[in-house]
């Protein structure tokens, strides 16, 4: 028996849109990247802004679908390598410099592995060892190149997946999209990929739930912010199951099985986009002791929730006082 669930809207919950009914001025739903999306707007102008915003998404769905006819992605898949348009050489680019920075733990190159596990089809299931083998020795970053607008595969039969970031990327650009049509307070919802731009109309900050891994109808935290992303990556979004096994689909790439390091949600706070993607998915495959080190090393600030299995949770100094957790143990990560 093979099922594959996908828990839409999963990571984060809205809790305190209430209170700013009369502002609000403009929200559009609507279904993308493989997610529900949201985006509400305040303030003048809010439905035309929130347009162009949902606008800007399609297009970038467009350009990094691994499935959309005409995607630029496709088409460097298919054709082992090519030329692809400027914006997108730049985020594949970035998505490889990102994995370096973490170790190879976030890895746009498993789309061989993650084709072998059939996680992009409707019936999704344990690969063959051999086939799998094989699948892994046609992955590697390393064995990428980016010059100009030209990707370039080092090995035969490799591809990109660039759905460990293109959502957070995508809510970056619609936030900027937002904020140049003059909007100062916006909340832009990607399945778990929260943006918030600005603060809330009363000028609070918006309070975002993070999901609890353990039960899709609870949250485990919320945390405070303005401004910045809010990403999640957790095992318990998309998933199957096969002779009473789970099997979920963010793929550690040292083993190509999925991901088992003791972190069942990683969320990443921070006002760079394309990293708190990337990064909320490394972080799931590094483990708790991995992330730390990222954290304290990195030449860039991001902050971090981590659910670890036995239901405690991380939380790094940055947003320490900005985090809520009734009943929940927390031990602050300090630098
Ligand atoms: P979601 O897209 O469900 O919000 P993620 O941002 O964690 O979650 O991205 C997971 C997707 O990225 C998978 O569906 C797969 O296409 C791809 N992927 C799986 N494992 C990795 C990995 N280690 N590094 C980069 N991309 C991955
Ligand atoms: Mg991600």
């Amino acid at each position: 028996m093979k099922r594959i669930a996908v828990l839409l809207l999963a990571a984060a919950l809205m809790l305190s849109a209430a209170g700013c009914g009369r502002e609000k001025s403009a929200s559009v739903q609507f279904f993308s990247m493989d997610t529900i999306m949201e985006i509400t707007v305040y303030g003048k102008g809010a439905q035309k802004a929130a347009d162009a915003a949902r606008a800007e998404i399609e297009s970038l769905d467009a350009m990094f679908s691994v499935s959309g006819t005409g995607s630029d992605i496709r088409k460097v898949n298919e054709s082992g390598g090519g030329a692809v348009s400027e914006e997108c050489a730049l985020l594949v680019s970035r998505a490889l410099e990102l994995g370096a920075d973490t170790g190879g733990a976030f890895d746009i190159t498993l789309l061989p592995v993650i084709d072998a596990w059939g996680f992009h089809t409707d019936d999704p299931a344990v690969p063959d060892p051999a086939a799998l083998a094989d699948a892994m020795t046609r992955t590697g970053i390393g064995a990428v190149t980016v010059s100009g607008d030209m990707i370039t595969f080092a090995k035969d039969g490799m591809g990109i997946d660039m759905g460990a970031v293109a959502k957070g990327y995508a809510a970056g650009k619609a936030a900027e999209t937002l904020k140049k049509a003059g909007i100062t307070s916006a909340l832009i919802t990607l399945g778990g990929n929260v943006r918030t731009v600005g603060a809330k109309p009363d000028g609070s900050r918006w309070r975002v739930a993070v999901q609890s891994p353990f039960d899709g109808d609870d949250y485990i935290c919320v945390v405070s912010v303005e401004d910045c992303a809010v990403v999640t990556s957790g095992g318990y979004q998309r998933y199957f199951e096969q002779d009473g096994n789970t099997y979920h689909h963010i793929i550690d790439p040292e083993t190509g099985y999925p991901a088992d390091s003791g972190v069942v949600s990683a969320t990443i706070v921070c006002g760079d986009d394309a990293l708190a993607d990337a990064f909320s998915t490394a972080v799931y495959v590094m483990g708790a002791e991995r992330a730390q080190r990222l954290w304290r090393e990195y030449d860039r600030s991001f902050d971090m929730i981590i659910v670890l299995r036995d239901g405690s949770v991380l939380v790094t100094e940055g947003i320490m006082p900005f985090v809520e957790a009734p009943g929940v143990a927390v031990t602050e990560i300090k630098r």
